[in-house]
């Protein structure tokens, strides 16, 4: 740079220098012939012209860049050097721009899935060949038509203006075939630019409903054999009872019968599972009196045999759901029986059921023997257990936290969990506000 810099200087001196010279010239022999300032004159029009010519030949480039440049003089020569490697090295970078959008383009319109770039007016800007087969878009003809003038599913539009980078996704049927499901995701960018990114999942959804009805099919197979065992079970339990002869297998009778009886439970609540994940959203139709289904819960548990609780019941009577009785009766009898089974006699629990930030959460604190951090992410894995051998000899089957996270999901509520080793445990079920209604308690 420095000595480029240096360059140029040096050849504006020159020029100045040969300006000089040349008026020189023109002053001596203007003294010759006793005309110094006519010599003058016509010295500097001579030289304005030279400039002037090479300045038109450089316009006639720049307006019309295919014709060579003619070789300048002085300066001029210097510029049009300077020009024509400015353009040289335009023309590589355009080429090496054009390879790298051609290889761009290459390998988006490869990608499997969809991609549709969307200016800030909701307009199709461009979209690779995956996402013309998956949303039934036209190459060319649907260019600068709105997205959701195309993409007519009731959601869609609500989606698109709510999705900022919050990594939401909806599924829809695919516009193409309505038996198979698309997944679509929005990244905003730049000025206002979203890209939309449509995934085909029907092959997913299929597996998934492939598995579901095989569970749902073993348990319902498994469970008429079982009653038939439990029924013998039964009136085995009750002759080894009265028979003397029978007494020796009075404890081996009653351990199959407690684990016949763990066997049913994991049926009826994989049966329960299987139903709660082939149905949607639970319509909002009921109001379920959440005070008086609390209250229940906790005294049904109170009645109970073997546990020695302290309770505390914290209900506010007149903040009502909107959903499925059934289902929230299961989440609040989960928690509740699993505070109970986890805290040792003389441990409180207290349920609790109150607004919060603009909707409401239904709580169950208990000050047990809390959960590791690790394990907390995972509770609600179908039969995953901090401590197996603990949960199975107190009747547990590892699946109702996992009831719980469904039943939960059709009613747009949310599980957390707050525990630490030793600090008792937190089960908390937040409800969106369109989920509350207010009740009337006279
Ligand atoms: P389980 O039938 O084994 O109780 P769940 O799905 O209801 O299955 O719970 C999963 C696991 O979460 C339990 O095995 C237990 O380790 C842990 N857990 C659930 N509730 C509590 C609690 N209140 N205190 C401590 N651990 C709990």
């Amino acid at each position: 740079m420095e000595s480029q810099g240096s360059d140029v200087r040096r050849i504006w001196l020159m020029a100045m220098l040969r300006l000089a010279a040349w008026l020189g010239v023109a002053a001596v022999v203007g003294a010759i012939f006793g005309a110094i300032t006519l010599a003058l004159l016509i010295a500097l029009s001579i030289y304005t012209a030279g400039h002037l010519l090479y300045a038109y030949q450089l316009h006639r480039w720049l307006a019309r860049p295919r014709t060579q440049p003619r070789d300048g003089f002085g300066v001029w020569q210097e510029i049009y050097t300077e020009l024509y490697r400015l353009k040289q090295r335009n023309r590589r970078r355009k080429k090496r721009l054009k390879s790298i959008v051609a290889e761009f383009q290459a390998s988006t319109a490869a990608l499997p899935d969809g991609a549709v770039v969307i200016d800030d007016r909701g307009r199709i800007v461009w979209f690779n060949t995956a996402a013309a087969a998956l949303l039934a878009l036209r190459a060319g003809q649907d260019n600068g038509q709105r997205i959701v003038n195309l993409l007519r599913h009731p959601r869609f539009a609500q989606f698109l203006a709510d999705a900022g980078g919050t990594g939401a996704q909806l599924e829809v049927p695919s516009p193409v075939n309505d038996t198979d499901t698309l997944v679509l995701r929005v990244v905003p960018y730049g000025n206002g630019q979203r890209l939309l990114i449509a995934r085909d999942i029907s092959e997913q959804k299929r597996l998934e409903s492939t598995r579901r009805d095989f569970v749902a099919n073993a348990s319902h197979e498994l469970r008429t054999p079982l009653t038939v065992l439990r029924g013998y079970l039964e009136m085995m339990t009750e002759e080894a009872a009265e028979d003397g002869d029978l007494v020796r297998w009075q404890k081996p009778i009653h351990e199959m019968d407690a684990q016949s009886a763990r066997m049913a439970r994991i049926i009826d609540s994989l049966l329960r599972l299987a139903r709660l994940e082939s149905e949607g959203l639970a319509q909002a139709q009921e109001t379920i009196d959440m005070a008086a289904l609390v209250r229940r819960g906790v005294a049904e548990l109170e009645s109970g045999a073997g546990h020695e609780h302290v309770f505390v019941v914290e209900v506010d009577d007149t903040l009502g759901l909107f959903g499925r009785p059934g289902e929230i009766e299961s989440v609040i009898s989960n928690l509740l029986f699993n505070a109970v089974r986890y805290t040792p006699s003389g441990g409180q629990v207290t349920a609790r059921w109150s607004a919060d930030r603009g909707g409401a959460v239904f709580e169950v604190i208990d000050d047990g023997p809390g959960i590791a951090a690790e394990h907390l992410p995972r509770l609600t894995e179908r039969f995953y257990r901090v401590d197996a051998g603990r949960s199975a000899a107190d009747g547990g089957t590892g699946l109702g936290l996992a009831i719980v996270k469904h039943s939960l999901e059709h009613h747009e509520a949310e599980l957390s969990v707050d525990s630490q080793l030793g600090q008792g445990s937190v089960f908390r079920c937040v409800f969106p506000s369109q989920r509350l209604v207010s009740r009337d308690v006279a």
